[in-house]
């Protein structure tokens, strides 16, 4: 749907001239599982958005139309609580977060669009919320720090959708710019601009259509695990506060002896974050084989170190990694399934995504979605 067509269709519902704001899902190219360790990430806002149409009404009622579900969802200001519409939770959830801050906001028309893939690790989520902060804000005319809004979508994504992310994928979806990925600071909030120079090469992400239940079960045995491993480091090193603070040489005297498990499963995250570091370092150099030289590794540590891989993800990374046009590929996000990324030669991209689709059909019986994304800016008005 262009943006034209989606102001058609908000008036065709609502009957009124709306302003039209965009907030795009995203990547990360490098740095997974060092987000909640205080540790560096960096994520690339990308061309596929989510897209809201919005208007004033004159009452402190919030009226939305989702085209994606073709489905209506009424509510009012006073009473702005969880919805069993599951899409609408993320708008809502940003009111709240606006109301909460005492910002002031006027009843509201909004028509959602989105060509982000629903639940593929792209973070549609992130996108939706973003694009509802943006959007209040504008038509409300708050001056409201950018950053702010990204706090406001993900205690939105908290406490609306349940989910307790980082700050990584809003973060992006708001401050993403076309041609460079960010590396942030998730301890500081810190953020550099990147550039990507993907000179005849783009990123092809290979969607496995599939996620594995124990994926919620992993996450918190992770996360138990560098906790764990910080508390026997900082026996030692008080100021030690999150395992972006710990060397490879803290964890071979404090961490090892302990117990070897928790040693491997840290000791994947002390690298991970400096592996950000290099990649960063490479992207400056416009050195793309050094960045996937380091994907590849990542993917390594995440499905041998730190255990969070499965079958699907392994086997796509191991049809591609020998292959010369391929520079580098790893999963991406928090595994156990959604896609892998890989930065892949412009000519070879249509026959590589046959070739792998037929054979993950051939092992898995599945079919194998893939998108070829780049980058793009983060929320903005769209002028038409
Ligand atoms: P991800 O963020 O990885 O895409 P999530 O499960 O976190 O997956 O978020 C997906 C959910 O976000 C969808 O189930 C839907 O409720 C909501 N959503 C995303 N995009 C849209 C859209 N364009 N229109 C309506 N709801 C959407
Ligand atoms: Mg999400």
């Amino acid at each position: 749907m262009e943006p034209l067509q989606l102001k058609q269709a908000f008036k065709e519902i609502f009957d009124t001239e709306p302003i039209l704001i965009k907030s795009p899902g995203r990547i990360n190219i490098i740095g997974e599982h060092t987000d909640y360790n205080g540790g560096l990430v960096m994520p690339a806002a990308i061309n596929k958005a989510v897209y809201v149409a919005i208007s004033k009404r004159d009452d402190s009622e919030i009226h939305l139309f989702s085209e994606s579900y073709q489905e209506k969802y009424t509510g009012h200001f006073s009473s702005v609580k969880k919805s069993e519409t599951a899409w609408a939770n993320y708008i809502l959830g940003v009111v709240d977060g606006f109301l909460k801050r005492d910002l002031t906001l006027s009843g509201f028309n909004l028509y959602i669009y989105g060509d982000v893939p629903l639940g593929a690790g792209l973070s549609s989520s992130a996108a939706i919320e973003c694009a509802t902060a943006y959007a209040l804000a504008q038509l409300n005319e708050l001056s409201v720090a950018k950053m702010d809004l990204a706090l406001i979508a993900q205690k939105a994504e908290h406490e609306f959708a349940g989910v307790n992310c980082g700050i990584m994928d809003q973060f992006a979806s708001v401050f993403g710019k076309a041609d460079y990925a960010m590396m942030l600071d998730c301890r500081s909030l810190k953020h550099e601009y990147i550039p990507l120079k993907l000179d005849g090469y783009k990123l092809v992400l290979l969607n496995t259509n599939v996620k594995h239940s124990l994926s919620d079960s992993a996450y918190n045995d992770r996360r138990a695990q560098c906790e764990q491993g910080v508390a026997w480091v900082k026996a030692h090193h008080p100021s030690v506060e999150f395992l972006r603070d710990v060397s490879e040489d803290m964890l071979l005297t404090h961490v090892q002896p302990q117990n070897n498990e928790v040693y491997t499963k840290c000791s994947f995250i002390v690298a991970e974050i400096e592996r950000v570091k290099k990649a960063a370092a490479a992207l400056k150099d416009g050195d793309l084989k050094e960045l996937g030289r380091l994907m590849l590794e990542t993917h390594e540590g995440l499905s041998k170190a730190y255990e969070v891989s499965c079958k699907e993800l392994d086997f796509l990374v191991d049809q591609v990694k020998e292959v010369d046009e391929v520079l580098g590929a790893r999963m991406m996000g928090g595994g156990f399934g959604g896609c892998t990324i890989n930065i892949v030669k412009d000519e070879a991209i249509e026959e590589l995504i046959e070739k792998v689709s037929k054979l993950y059909n051939e092992q898995f019986g599945l079919s194998l979605s893939a998108y070829v994304v780049q980058t793009g800016n983060g929320s903005e008005v769209i002028n038409l």
